[in-house]
């Protein structure tokens, strides 16, 4: 390539290095200034490629992989994607194992970027052979030279954002953050990103995200796991029935808990009055510092960050989706989205 032509070689270059974004008309009324830290920046439109990349390059690092190997993950969502696309551009077979609950819309994005999907029933227990976990770890221990990711239980998400989110968002702040707000999932981004920050500066407050019907906050304050926590729920990627390892519940100071109507409202307001379109959890990131300042966590003197995760296009059919919205009961007849929508 001619050293004048100013091109990417490829689309990993791009991951990371998200813009921090000030928010305006949605925090108007609230004490301090508020960013997002907008994820949708990176190339698969999510903050997962910094951990699909991070993974898969550790584990050439140590030999474990090489081209032509097979990846194997348990995901329909924006970590599948992100594989995907790794291992596309690195020579890659990419196989996720996926429950029939995914939206044909998220299964044909997964195809579109070269990975074999294994399509697994929804209603069956995790330890039932046909399950997507045991898919998973069956097609793991069939096929040679194969890795398997395992985001919920691998050290090496976290360490991703220990070693990019956070670094980015102290020089971004230039150091004067003094509060971060994440959504809390397998707990990687916040968990790593906190910790860089408390070791630049311990008096930064870490707020976790959590959804009504996981365990996370429970656990958080009682070191319990709570079973009566968990019941079906909207968002997906925020909150979990489980524990992960990836989460480092000593370095988040605590979790507010958001509804899943409160958080679809949110990320709507959010793409209509920032113009910046983003998923349901940035939604819900969004609506759990509108709880916090009612709560009084912040002065005006508060830097907060945001980490908004990812990009409103994957959720078109639903939050984005008047019909679903009102299948949910989230919208009334007086609702803005019926005076947008003109048949003529
Ligand atoms: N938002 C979305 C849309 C996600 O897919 C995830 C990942 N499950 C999260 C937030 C939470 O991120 P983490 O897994 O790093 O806690």
């Amino acid at each position: 390539m001619s050293n004048n032509i100013k091109a990417y070689n490829n689309v990993l270059e791009l991951i990371g290095e998200t813009p921090l974004i000030k928010l305006s008309q949605t925090v108007a009324s609230f004490p301090g200034n508020y960013y997002a830290k907008a994820e949708a920046f990176n190339p698969g439109h999510s903050s997962k490629d910094r951990i699909a990349l991070h993974i898969i390059e550790q584990a050439e690092k140590k030999g474990i992989l090489k081209p032509g190997d097979t990846i194997i993950e348990t995901t329909s969502g924006n970590t599948g994607f992100s594989i995907a696309m790794v291992s596309r551009i690195k020579g890659y077979d990419c196989i996720l194992a996926v429950s029939s609950k995914s939206s044909a819309d998220k299964i044909d994005m997964l195809k579109s970027m070269g990975a074999k999907v294994y399509v697994c029933p929804a209603n069956v227990s995790a330890d039932d052979p046909r399950s997507y976990y045991q898919v998973a770890k069956r097609l793991h221990d069939e096929i040679k030279n194969s890795i398997y990711i395992n985001q919920y239980f691998n050290d090496l998400n976290t360490e991703a954002h220990y070693l990019t989110t956070g670094p980015e968002i102290w020089n971004q702040t230039a150091g004067e953050i003094t509060h971060l707000v994440a959504c809390s999932g397998t707990g990687g981004t916040i968990s790593g990103t906190a910790r860089f920050l408390k070791e630049q500066n311990p008096n930064i407050k870490i707020l976790g995200v959590d959804a009504y019907g996981s365990v996370l906050k429970k656990y958080h304050e009682t070191q319990e796991f709570d079973k009566d926590e968990i019941y079906p729920y909207r968002i997906e990627g925020l909150g979990k029935n489980l524990i992960p390892t990836a989460t480092d519940f000593d370095v988040i100071d605590s979790f507010t808990k958001v509804k899943d109507e409160d958080a679809a409202h949110m990320a709507r307001k959010i793409s209509q009055t920032e113009g910046l379109f983003v998923g349901y959890t940035s939604g819900a990131a969004m609506q759990a510092v509108k709880q916090l300042v009612v709560e009084g966590e912040f002065d005006k003197n508060s830097n907060v960050v945001v980490i908004f995760p990812d990009h409103g296009s994957r959720y078109m059919s639903k939050i984005y989706n008047d019909q679903w919205m009102q299948e949910q009961g989230f919208v009334d007849s007086k609702s803005t989205a019926n005076e947008q929508h003109i048949e003529y």
